[in-house]
């Protein structure tokens, strides 16, 4: 079953990714980031694991909808 990682990019969008690697850490253990090209911003940008506990569900529902189509290390 495919597994989705809500991600922040370093400009505030709000989307997700089935290939984020640092799906086992827990909230305040966010890491640096990695480069994951933006739906939103069309662009590759700093991207880390969202705080899915503050955000809304309609935020929520909108990033799964938004999914990176590629992930790029
Ligand atoms: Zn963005």
């Amino acid at each position: 079953m495919e597994q989705r990682t809500v991600v922040r990019c370093a400009e505030g969008h709000l989307f997700s990714t089935s290939t984020f690697p640092m799906q086992h850490l827990g909230p305040g253990r966010l890491g640096p980031g990695r480069l994951i090209r933006c739906p939103r911003c069309g662009r590759l940008r700093s991207s880390v694991p969202a705080d899915v506990e503050a955000l809304s569900v309609r935020q929520l529902a909108r990033a799964m909808r938004l999914e990176a189509p590629e992930f790029l290390a």
